[in-house]
C-alpha cells in the first residue's frame, strides 16, 4: 500500500511521519522478496556483547555463498566484526554421555 494512502487512512500527512528506516522496494521489484527476508532474518543483536545492532549504529550486510546466507555484521557498541551464517538445517553428531 502506498505511503500516502496509509497516511491518509491514519489522518496525517506524509510530512508528519518520521522517515521509514526500513523502506522496502516496490513489491514487483526482482529483489523485493530478498529485501524482505533480509529485514526479517538479519542479526538483531551482537553475538559478542548482545547490544542491539540497529540501536548502536551497527550494520549487517548479507551475501550468499551457494545456498548459505551470510550476514557480515559490525557492532557499533563493542566493535565486533564478523560473519553470522544462517542455516536452514544442520546435522551434527554428539558423543554419548
Ligand atoms: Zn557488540
Amino acid at each position: 500500500m502506498p505511503d500516502d494512502v496509509v497516511a491518509g487512512r491514519l489522518g496525517v500527512s506524509l510530512s508528519d511521519l518520521p522517515p521509514d528506516p526500513h523502506r522496502l522496494p516496490p513489491p514487483a521489484a526482482w529483489f523485493a522478496q530478498d529485501a524482505e527476508r533480509h529485514l526479517l532474518d538479519r542479526p538483531k543483536f551482537c553475538p559478542m556483547c548482545a547490544a542491539s545492532i540497529e540501536v548502536h549504529g551497527g550494520i549487517s550486510t548479507e551475501y550468499w555463498t551457494g545456498d548459505q546466507r551470510v550476514f557480515m555484521t559490525w557492532c557499533g557498541e563493542c566493535g565486533w566484526f564478523g560473519d553470522v551464517v544462517r542455516y536452514d538445517m544442520v546435522t551434527i553428531s554428539e558423543e554419548d554421555h
